[in-house]
């Protein structure tokens, strides 16, 4: 798995901090699940985070946060806590092919979930979890756009299966997006093949264009 988008580090802080959503905690978890890269990063936050989060206002923070406190601080090899060491045995993992977080709350294969039609070539799964914000799968099929929207809070998407396209490049599986209020864009899936993504937010989407305030109160996004 070649993974070429990834967390800022504020997004990083707070799960190691603890302070994430339940879905976003998830959807993070899974991610340091297949990316090395990311659970070395989030170690490095687990050490530092937890003092400094206190007096850090996390709206304000810049996306190489995380770097500037390190380069800020000298810590010994031995404070780095390794809490994100990828659940490789977990037993749901192997059978579903999804990440451990993920696969422990489905508890099944994603082709074995009860998907709800809720438009167009787009199929939705809520996990339920509590709030704030939603956590849902999409299923969207190949061609097929969301409508253009921008945030009120915050989204993270993971994707699981397929690919997509939109302003801020392409995402393949593995891939997580990372925006906050000031991004609005329209994912379109690019390939012949489904994409399926994981996405949680920590507040509403805002649809921009007509179609998408018409969808809004049937998609629940
Ligand atoms: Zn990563």
């Amino acid at each position: 798995m070649k993974i070429s988008h990834h967390f800022d580090d504020a997004t990083l802080i707070a799960y190691a901090s603890g302070s994430l959503p339940q879905g976003m905690a998830v959807l993070v978890g899974s991610h340091l699940h297949w990316c090395k890269a990311c659970r070395d990063r989030a170690r490095e936050a687990d050490a530092v985070g937890g003092s400094l989060l206190e007096e850090i206002e996390p709206v304000e923070m810049s996306g190489d946060a995380l770097a500037q406190m390190l380069d800020c601080l000298d810590l010994p090899e031995a404070q780095r806590l390794p809490s994100t060491e990828p659940e490789v045995r977990s037993q749901k993992a192997m059978e579903t092919g999804l990440p451990a977080p993920l696969a422990e709350l489905l508890g099944r294969p994603l082709d074995q979930l009860q998907w709800r039609r809720i438009g167009y070539g787009v199929h939705q799964y809520d996990l339920g979890l509590e709030g704030p914000g939603a956590t849902r799968l999409l299923r969207i099929a190949p061609g097929v756009s969301v409508p253009h929207h921008s945030h009120r809070g915050n989204e993270l998407t993971l994707i699981l299966r397929g690919s997509y396209s939109d302003e801020l490049g392409r995402f393949c599986a593995g891939d997580v997006a990372d925006v906050d209020t000031d991004v609005a864009h329209q994912p379109i899936v690019d390939t012949g093949e489904e994409c399926i993504c994981l996405i949680a937010t920590d507040a509403p989407l805002k649809f921009s264009g007509l179609m998408g305030r018409l969808a809004q109160p049937f998609i629940g996004l």
